[in-house]
């Protein structure tokens, strides 16, 4: 099969020319925890409890055996895209050379749906659609000055001028291929910063088409990036007081044994103890029932099951909120 050179096998189309592809990547979950171990000591090797272990360390921003995992892609992307995408200072770059090689004819231009207004409440962003006759005017204009742009650039080339000085007059549209590599910590802060709705739109569906590269080599490292980075919350110290003006002891208690139960029916989970030995346990997490309600509550219905660490860690913060 001969491989089409536009689309190189195992790319995901980006924009109306571009792809990024994986090229290679080293390690994944087992990399990030085969490294924490050697700081903790050795432990369990239950997938389990890889799991747990890479929640804790992305939890506790303990970034760098995420580190370990490194990343290689092939992307093609407009100049601008590029431009803001190099500010990432940490990857490994290789770029396609317009000193060495010829451009190629291949200008971005922008789908309809993607043409908007000025956004009037964020300087950096798009705001509404604008009329039909705008976008064809904006798409008429992409095209009047990439190809009129690429005309003289041809000229410029057959009169013998040198490429790197010719190159100067084509856009920023056209597009540009690099090899780009990184490991997964500096990925993640990439993607956190890229995938954002704040950032531009066209450098959003690179990192959106990156993340999935993620996903496939380090599943449980992309859950719990997602868990505590894309979906987490940060609580400012102004927020806090908000929370414990507003939120009295005894919500904040009921809250506290919820979590409790919830310790419990997790721990008896992974081992499984006798009524009489659950009811101690619950006593020794600080739960305040009697036996008779710990009995009814436990028998009422299912109590949620979490991660034993990550319930004991809520339990602090919403007691530090009390009063
Ligand atoms: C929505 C959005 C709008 C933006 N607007 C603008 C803009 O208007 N103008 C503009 O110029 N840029 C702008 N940027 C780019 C932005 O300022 C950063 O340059 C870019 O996001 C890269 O982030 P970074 O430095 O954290 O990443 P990286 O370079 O990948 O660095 C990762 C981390 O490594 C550390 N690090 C790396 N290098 C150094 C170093 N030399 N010294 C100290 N620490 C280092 C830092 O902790 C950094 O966070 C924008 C970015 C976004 C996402």
């Amino acid at each position: 099969m001969i491989e089409d050179i536009n689309f190189p096998s195992g790319s995901i189309k980006c924009l109306d020319k571009g792809f990024v592809r994986l090229v290679d990547s080293m390690g994944g979950d087992n990399a990030i925890v085969q490294a924490a171990r050697v700081s903790y000591g050795k432990g369990t090797t239950k997938k389990s409890q890889d799991r747990g272990l890479i929640r804790y360390l992305m939890r506790h921003r303990h970034s760098t055996p995420f580190e370990m995992v490194e990343f290689k892609f092939h992307a093609k992307m407009p100049i601008f895209v590029a431009r803001q995408w190099v500010r990432h200072r940490t990857a490994n770059i290789n770029e396609y050379s317009l000193r060495y090689s010829e451009a190629r004819d291949d200008f971005y231009f922008p789908e309809f749906e993607n043409i908007k207004f000025q956004s009037s409440i964020n300087k950096q962003g798009r705001g509404k659609q604008v009329s039909k006759k705008i976008r064809e005017k904006v798409i008429n204009y992409f095209k009047e000055i990439s190809n009129r742009s690429f005309e003289i650039y041809d000229e410029l080339n057959n009169d013998g001028v040198a490429r790197e000085l010719a190159r100067a007059i084509l856009p920023v549209n056209l597009y540009t291929e690099w090899y780009w590599k990184n490991d997964l910590h500096n990925l993640l802060h990439f993607i956190g910063l890229r995938s954002d709705s704040h950032a531009q739109y066209e450098i959003q569906v690179y990192s959106d088409a990156m993340s999935l590269s993620v996903k496939n080599v380090a599943p449980f490292a992309w859950e719990a990036y997602e868990d505590y980075r894309i979906s987490g919350m940060y609580f400012s110290k102004l927020d806090q007081d908000i929370f414990k003006k507003n939120l009295p002891n005894r919500i904040l208690n009921d809250i506290i044994e919820d979590i409790n139960y919830q310790l419990i029916a997790t721990m008896n989970e992974i081992k499984p103890r006798k009524e009489d030995d659950l009811f101690n346990l619950y006593v020794e997490q600080g739960g305040e029932d009697i036996k008779e309600d710990f009995i009814i509550k436990w028998n009422s219905g299912k109590i949620n099951k979490s991660n034993i660490r990550e319930l004991k860690e809520l339990k602090q913060k919403i007691n530090k909120m009390k009063k």
